[in-house]
């Protein structure tokens, strides 16, 4: 089968900006949905380059795969439920969590609706719930999404957040962790969930860092001979955020009081000295990053975490 070919980006997603230098490319592997989707296995073998943006830092690529839905379908991953009650129950982005919500706690005044875009399993609503928070998720994957409504108990719309009808002014809070990192055009949406927040409101982004990211894969290709770097592949990071680009993101999307920090890193569940000299290694480069000065705009702040309130 032939693939449905590509529509070209020429603008900055961020701040429209046309002077885009080519930084990596994404190699695209989709045989694993071979007989689920084929038109998107099609695409199995096609290069898509990453270009960063001289005025904003941001990027994103050079081209998008024409196919309608191509996102919804990647993200239609046959998950075993066992896996997903495991994702529910493991507390490896706790650390995240628990900054997010804190972050929270310290800027409102009173917890009301929150909302949750890319709700996963629901661990984070399901924390957010015991933190006093009203909370309800959005979840594309239909797996995912039933088995977050049935633990928690909590509403969980399995949609695309591009196609629900949002309330204007009706949350509190929203939430977008390690999800803004998969939308193409990620403007579009901010601007929406933006809409969404009551007067006051505030959002929490939470992003892998671009710059940062791509410095540690450089280091990994040198230490270990063959290795490829890989940031980007299957298009599922489709965009990379620098420090810079996402607080022009907020301003654009007439965001205010907007900070970016140092986001925690996930901590997966040790077992034997490796891993748990691993763990060490990561809280370590957190901690010591958010007492450097300007430690955001450094190598060992591989995610970033940005907040900022409703007009
Ligand atoms: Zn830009």
């Amino acid at each position: 089968m032939i693939h449905a070919g590509f529509a070209d980006v020429a603008a900055c997603w961020v701040c429209g900006g046309h002077q885009l230098t080519r930084q990596h490319d994404a190699i695209l592997d989709l045989d694993v949905y071979r007989d689920q989707h084929p038109e998107l296995a099609a695409y199995t073998g096609a290069i898509v380059w990453f270009r960063t943006c001289a005025a904003c830092g941001f990027t994103q690529p050079e081209r998008l795969p024409s196919l309608p839905g191509f996102f919804d379908r990647l993200y239609d991953q046959l998950w075993a439920s066992d896996w997903i009650q495991q994702e529910f129950e493991s507390d490896y982005k706790d650390l995240i969590f628990q900054v997010i919500l804190r972050g929270l706690d310290a800027r409102t005044t009173a917890k009301g609706p929150l909302l949750d875009v890319g709700a996963h399993a629901g661990r984070f609503i399901h924390l957010a719930q015991q933190n006093g928070w009203t909370p309800e998720g959005i979840e594309l994957n239909p797996r995912t999404a039933s088995f977050a409504a049935a633990r928690t108990g909590l509403p969980v719309h399995s949609t695309n957040v591009d196609r629900m009808e949002l309330c204007r002014h009706r949350y509190s809070a929203i939430t977008l962790i390690d999800m803004l990192e998969h939308v193409p055009d990620p403007l579009t949406l901010l601007a929406r969930v933006t809409s969404a927040l009551a007067p006051g409101g505030w959002i929490a982004v939470k992003v892998p860092s671009g710059p940062a990211q791509r410095q540690k894969e450089r280091v990994r290709a040198l230490l270990h001979r063959g290795y490829r770097a890989r940031l980007a592949d299957n298009l599922v990071h489709v965009n990379h955020f620098s420090p810079g680009a996402l607080r022009k993101s907020f301003e654009r999307v007439g965001l205010s009081r907007i900070t970016v920090e140092i986001a925690p890193p996930e901590l997966p569940s040790t077992q034997g000295h490796r891993a748990r000299a691993s763990n060490l290694l990561r809280r370590s480069l957190y901690f010591c990053g958010r007492q450097l000065p300007g430690g955001v705009h450094t190598p060992v702040a591989l995610n970033l975490l940005a907040f900022g309130q409703s007009a």
